[in-house]
């Protein structure tokens, strides 16, 4: 099959989250399978300054944007067996950051990703490459399965095309007033509610979830979760009318990039077997974050987007009694400034357990899942959860909160039967995360039993290639099985 993949993400080219890291697995693991993939990518500014060097490829498209016409230019860039294409236009691309700065999201989003869109379709046209599958991620490309069913219907270039949608996360909508509505150069008739409409806006995530042939997420548990209000985002009617649709797969995690026995990022290498490194890892860590070095103290670690749904607020109030317990944490991430605040006020009063990192910064958090004891993943909602997965490769326990993909990855340890990758709770409050990671500390002072948790987490399988072939099944029904809009 020839494959595109389109997103707004993809690792090592451009990241925020575990929608990078997808995209920087799973279009290899489907080549891998014999298929032809491409990706689609907008041309930020980070990726030259990363080093990469792109070529320009073909002549500059023209796209209608309301009343205007912009130019994009395409690049790209043959990256192992994958060829990926970026979209350039400097005015919406260049720009530091993907979606905007910690004060808000950038104005122009609707203006952006249309173009992205828009330009990768006529793309597609113009360097000939007639898709079997467009596989489309969050809602930076959800307009796409709308154009194909809509502005493109009767381009016979497109005849055999289907698509597949991928939810990586329900909240973020691309939600944008009826303004956006020419932008998109969508006709009004669109503008309603089985179709893109959503509470008065104009949804790029619900034209995605209605027009594509084929709908996943990123577990089998969110994808139940979000049909329901609690987790639906207000989408759950819609998504529960495509029930029959609409599957969940779990993210996989690239083995070769998390090995503890060959990493070069990290300060020593260790084996499930051998564990000697990991100490010297930890010693690392402490010394880095300006925290006692003793191997005794219990090292909490968080890394992740400084976000409401990650359980922050839940966290916050107990590096307190951390502190009192004489525990240690390091958080890394970076996301909403009024986190930034709280926390640059916690870091102060106590310099001595917390380590603040408020930054993106990969190599560092390779350091950190190789360092820390424990990995705290409280979230409100989990779609998949990359980093407990991440976590245990490197020899960390997960606490995790009993919610969406967490709910695959991690089991509750039992100390007697010696079962279990970590720690499970499940109520949204402070002292239920507390006193799980009491519950875990008090298994970390039982060197032996600690040592069975960390190797159980160590040897668990979450290699892509189960996942990718569940994909390639369902590339092959959106072929037999189009929705019909
Ligand atoms: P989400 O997709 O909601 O952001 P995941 O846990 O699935 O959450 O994926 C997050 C990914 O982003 C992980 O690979 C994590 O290590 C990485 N990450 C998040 N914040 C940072 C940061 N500040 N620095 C480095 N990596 C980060």
């Amino acid at each position: 099959m020839d494959v595109v993949f389109v997103s707004s993400e993809m690792v090592p080219f451009a990241t925020t989250g575990g929608l990078g890291d997808v995209l920087g697995s799973l279009p290899k693991e489907i080549a891998k399978l014999g298929h032809r993939v491409s990706v689609f990518l907008p041309k930020y500014k980070r990726i030259t300054k990363k080093g990469f060097t792109l070529e320009p490829v073909g002549e500059k498209i023209h796209v209608p944007l309301g009343s205007e016409v912009e130019t994009a230019s395409i690049f790209s860039l043959k990256f192992g067996e994958l060829k990926i294409f970026f979209i350039g236009h400097n005015e919406y691309f260049d720009r530091d950051e993907l979606y905007g700065t910690p004060m808000g999201d950038y104005p122009d989003n609707d203006r952006r990703f249309t173009l992205f869109q828009r330009a990768t379709v006529e793309a597609l046209k113009r360097l000939k490459i007639k898709p079997d599958i467009v596989h489309c991620h969050d809602w930076q490309t959800g307009l796409i399965p709308v154009y194909l069913k809509t502005l493109y219907q009767g381009d016979p270039f497109f005849k055999k095309t289907k698509t597949l949608f991928t939810i990586h996360n329900l909240a973020y909508q691309g939600n944008f007033p009826p303004d956006s509505m020419p932008v998109t150069g969508l006709s009004w008739d669109e503008f309603r509610f089985e179709r893109l409409e959503f509470y008065g806006k104009v949804s790029f995530l619900k034209g995605g979830l209605v027009y594509s042939d084929a709908l996943t997420t990123v577990s089998e548990r969110y994808a139940e979760e979000i049909q329901t209000p609690g987790f639906g985002c207000g989408l759950e009617a819609v998504l529960a009318r495509r029930k029959g649709d609409l599957f969940g797969i779990v993210n996989g995690i690239d083995p070769s990039e998390w090995d503890p026995e060959h990493e070069k990022e990290i300060p020593a290498n260790f084996t499930a077997k051998d564990l000697e490194g990991k100490k010297l890892c930890k010693q690392a860590l402490q010394k880095e974050n300006h925290l006692k070095v003793d191997p005794k103290i219990p090292l909490f670690a968080f890394i992740g987007r400084l976000v409401d749904q990650k359980g922050l607020d839940i966290l916050a109030p107990i590096v307190e009694d951390m502190a009192k317990e004489n525990w240690q944490l390091i958080i890394l991430g970076t996301g909403a400034e009024e986190y930034h605040k709280a926390l640059r006020v916690l870091q102060k009063r106590h310099p001595e357990h917390l380590g603040l990192n408020i930054t993106f910064d990969d190599k560092m958090a390779k350091r950190i899942y190789a360092g820390a004891d424990l990995f705290l993943t409280p979230s409100r909602y989990e779609p998949c959860g990359l980093g407990p997965m991440f976590a245990l490769r490197l020899g960390t326990v997960p606490i995790v909160r009993e919610t969406g993909g967490l709910v695959d990855t991690v089991q509750e340890f039992n100390p007697k039967s010696g079962h279990g990758n970590g720690f499970v709770f499940s109520g949204y409050e402070s002292r239920d995360l507390l006193e799980t990671m009491r519950r875990a500390v008090s298994v970390y002072q039982n060197q032996k039993a600690w040592t069975k948790l960390i190797r159980n987490g160590m040897i668990c399988d979450f290699s892509w290639a189960k996942s990718a072939r569940r994909y390639i099944m369902l590339y092959e029904r959106a072929e037999r099985k189009s929705v019909k809009i």
